[in-house]
């Protein structure tokens, strides 16, 4: 049997606060630590109910609690799932945890409590909530930047596109051409740019499902080639694009956004030398590589240079091409896609990123759809046609009616879905609506396509345009006579679009 004396040193040099309660509720023991959490002198809190220890507003159910507990004697914890508390002699309160133990002595009923101060502990958790909170809250307000930027930079992009397109078959030179040609590469680019965004703020929401299917990279390298060649020859760099006949299984669209990054930064950051893309056979697939012998990064910022936001060198805020997002597109990329992404780097000497991507199973035909199909359209192919366009965008509305009366179709315009239903009631020769979704006032080009086909007939034909990608849209019933679009659409999509419809 131990000494009461050992006992009594045992429960002085405790690290938790301990006090012995008896039957009564009264405290009968309660070691050094109690004084120091609770402010009293043993001898203020001996004999005192141990209510004394809780605030004043739980003290009467607690007497209810303990005589329960008298009930039902067992070792555990107090009040579990409920955060308790207890109150110091000044007034004031802090959080606890209370382990409770029986002590059978002398044929009578102890209670041993042991009584731990968590006010750090619960400091440092609703740090880490709120702290989750914020980064939450920032994402959000990040993917929310993201797609309001795409969505306010279609419109402008809309009408260049279709400039574009209306200059094209105005200008006659030669060397004119060929800028309107590097001028729509570059909006292409911008395109994809300003999508691939739209679907890396879509990709941390779930939205983006890519679609893998077979293909050729040799047509994806060319067009690569034809982008950055005169990016690269205009810095004075080499740039080689090795070609080949690998065939792999990936999303076309996305892997080519991601060497279009990874491009674009070797050549960004490169100010002499070359920036190569190789192909090397890898046992699954073929590895693509991104070399360059610019600049290089550090091995310290290595670790974070695919952060979203993250420049190495850049002050926040401070103006500098890019915003830091590149790289942590190419690693969205990498991860929907299952790629293994790599980078090997020597400040001063270069550096090489790398995808890898898996091969086809079978060597497959080539399914490319990355060759641009220009369609080859003859002089008035609108054949005065009647077209009605809704857009409450000037710019666009007035690029996209240059581009259709180049085309020989008849074009009347209607900025509201107002302007539109006074123009289908007083015409009766339209041929086909092309509305934007979002209207003013709340209507949209599904109120204007219902407000035709209620005039013209179920079946009259209708392109929705849209500037961003709302489940309403994507969910709107398709209909063998309604194409729905988003924006930016170049000049032959959207002459492509009116053909297959008029063949409907
Ligand atoms: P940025 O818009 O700054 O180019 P990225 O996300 O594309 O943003 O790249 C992040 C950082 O990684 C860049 O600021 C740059 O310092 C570094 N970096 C990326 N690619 C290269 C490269 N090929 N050579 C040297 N540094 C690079």
């Amino acid at each position: 049997m131990l000494s009461a004396e050992l006992v009594s040193s045992v429960l002085e040099s405790a690290p938790d606060a301990m006090i012995i309660i008896e039957a009564s509720g009264n405290i009968l023991f309660a070691n050094r630590q109690v004084s120091s959490l609770f402010g009293y002198e043993a001898e203020e809190i001996l004999g005192q109910p141990v209510e004394l220890l809780l605030p004043e507003r739980f003290r009467s159910r607690h007497v209810a609690h303990r005589q329960d507990y008298a009930g039902a004697v067992r070792t555990r914890p107090m009040g579990a799932g409920l955060d308790l508390f207890a109150r110091r002699r000044d007034g004031t309160e802090f959080p606890v945890e209370i382990s409770l133990s029986p002590i059978s002595h002398q044929g009578s009923m102890l209670v041993a409590a042991a009584i731990r101060d968590v006010t750090d502990r619960m400091r440092a958790e609703r740090e880490l909530r709120e702290a989750r909170a914020a980064a939450d809250c920032a994402s959000l307000g990040k993917s929310r930047f993201l797609a309001t930027a795409s969505h306010d930079l279609r419109q402008p992009l809309q009408a260049l596109l279709l400039l574009n397109g209306t200059l094209r078959r105005l200008v006659q030179d030669e060397d004119a051409r060929e800028a309107l040609d590097h001028q729509d590469q570059a909006l292409g680019a911008m395109s994809r740019l300003l999508n691939a965004l739209l679907d890396v703020s879509k990709l941390e929401s779930g939205a983006v499902r890519p679609e893998v299917r077979d293909f050729t990279l040799a047509p994806l390298l060319e067009e690569l080639r034809q982008e950055f060649a005169p990016i690269a020859s205009g810095k004075g760099l080499a740039l080689t694009i090795e070609a080949g006949e690998a065939q792999v299984h990936s999303d076309v669209t996305l892997l080519a956004q991601a060497l279009r990054n990874l491009l674009a930064n070797a050549i960004k950051y490169t100010s002499a030398g070359q920036v190569r893309l190789r192909l090397v056979p890898v046992p699954d697939g073929v590895r693509i590589e991104v070399g360059d012998t610019g600049c290089g990064i550090a091995p310290d910022h290595l670790p974070h240079i695919f952060d979203e936001f993250y420049q190495v060198g850049v002050a926040a805020n401070s103006a500098r091409d890019g915003y830091g997002l590149g790289l942590s597109i190419v690693k969205n990329i990498a991860q929907l896609l299952e790629l293994h992404l790599d980078v090997r780097s020597r400040p001063g000497e270069g550096s090489t990123f790398s995808l890898d991507v898996p091969g086809t199973a079978a060597a497959v035909g080539n399914t490319d759809s990355t060759s641009r199909q220009r369609r080859s359209i003859g002089p008035r192919d609108g054949a005065a046609r009647h077209l009605l366009l809704v857009e409450d965008d000037a710019g666009v509305r007035n690029a996209t009616r240059m581009f259709l009366k180049g085309e020989g179709f008849r074009v009347s315009v209607a900025a509201s879905y107002e302007e539109a239903s006074r123009l289908l009631d007083e015409k009766s020769d339209f041929a086909l609506v092309i509305t934007d979704y979002h209207l003013e006032s709340g209507r949209t080009g599904a109120d204007v396509v219902a407000a035709a086909r209620a005039r013209y007939g179920e079946g009259f034909r209708a392109i929705l345009v849209t500037g961003d990608t709302t489940p309403e849209i994507r969910d709107l019933p398709g209909d063998a006579r309604l194409r729905v679009t988003s924006k930016p659409i170049n000049a032959e999509a959207l002459l492509g679009l009116i053909a297959s419809l008029e063949q409907a």
